[in-house]
């Protein structure tokens, strides 16, 4: 694993790579949600990078930017047990240097629901990953369907802006009882993770629904908000288009069930798709 803090050693070392680069973007705290996309690069690409940067422009000013769980040692060790070739893990200052000023605004998509609740977040992300992919000119981006809004911001940007790498979306990961997999469920205590695992439970009950009953989005949506548990405060569940986000009324296959939720203090997202 060769790690490189500064862009212009990666600009060198992709200068002697020949074949396709896949790129991992990450804020490190690697879990097996970040490595179900370091697999998939590691299947499709010569060469996969990971990039570790728990980038302060998409945290507001109330969130967790200082408390961010950060282990680089244990995240070193776990990439190159994956094969992962390189390491991008540069300070604040590399890649925000001082007199920086130009951000990517993707317009509406980046308004509505996260983006309701998280007024910076996706100019913070839509920046940063603008970056990462024009430095790394990857031919492959790998991004986790568990921030499902992320991934449209993600499609429009490069598409907008002729960045010209393939988007590529995996799956959620989730752990034994279906929990989506976060660098922030360590927040958790463990009666509220059994709370958090009615979250999944519930959405794949509602999108049983959908399919055996054909119900409305109200009724789907009634069905959802009545039965987390009352230690669970709905931000939002909404079901929307997964590209534009969208509500919809009538849900088709191209709608996701999608919810935010707090948890005591802990903020938790989650979706499922109806196709
Ligand atoms: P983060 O480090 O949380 O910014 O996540 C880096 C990438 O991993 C993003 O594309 C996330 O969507 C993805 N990711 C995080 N958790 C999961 C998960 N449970 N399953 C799949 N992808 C995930």
């Amino acid at each position: 694993l060769k790690t490189f803090e500064t862009i212009e050693q990666c600009r060198k070392e992709l200068s002697c790579i020949d074949g396709s680069v896949g790129l991992i973007p990450t804020m490190g705290s690697i879990h097996k949600g970040h490595l179900n996309l370091v697999r998939a690069s590691k299947i499709e690409n010569t060469t996969s990078i990971v990039t570790l940067f728990v980038n302060p422009s998409q945290f507001g000013r109330n969130e967790d930017f200082d408390q961010y769980p950060r282990d680089i040692d244990q995240d070193m060790v776990l990439l190159e047990n994956e094969g992962i070739d390189i390491l991008f893990a540069p300070k604040v200052r590399e890649i925000y240097p001082l007199g920086f000023s130009t951000f990517v605004d993707i317009g509406d998509l980046s308004k509505k629901y996260e983006g309701l609740y998280r007024p910076e977040h996706f100019r913070g992300v839509s920046t940063i990953v603008t970056k990462l992919l024009s430095i790394f000119r990857p031919n492959r981006a790998y991004f986790g369907q568990k921030d499902a809004q992320q991934c449209a911001v993600i499609k429009k940007l490069n598409d907008d802006l002729n960045l010209g790498s393939e988007i590529i979306i995996v799956p959620t990961a989730r752990d034994q009882f279906g929990m989506a997999l976060s660098s922030r469920n360590i927040y958790l205590s463990e009666l509220q993770k059994k709370s958090a695992n009615h979250i999944n439970l519930i959405l794949f009950r509602a999108k049983k629904l959908y399919h055996s009953k054909n119900m409305k989005s109200c009724d789907l949506i009634n069905f959802i908000s009545k039965s987390l548990p009352i230690d669970i405060n709905i931000e939002y569940v909404s079901i929307v288009n997964r590209e534009t986000f969208a509500t919809m009324n009538i849900p088709d296959v191209n709608s996701l069930i999608i919810v935010a939720v707090n948890i005591g203090s802990v903020r938790l997202i989650d979706n499922v798709s109806l196709s």
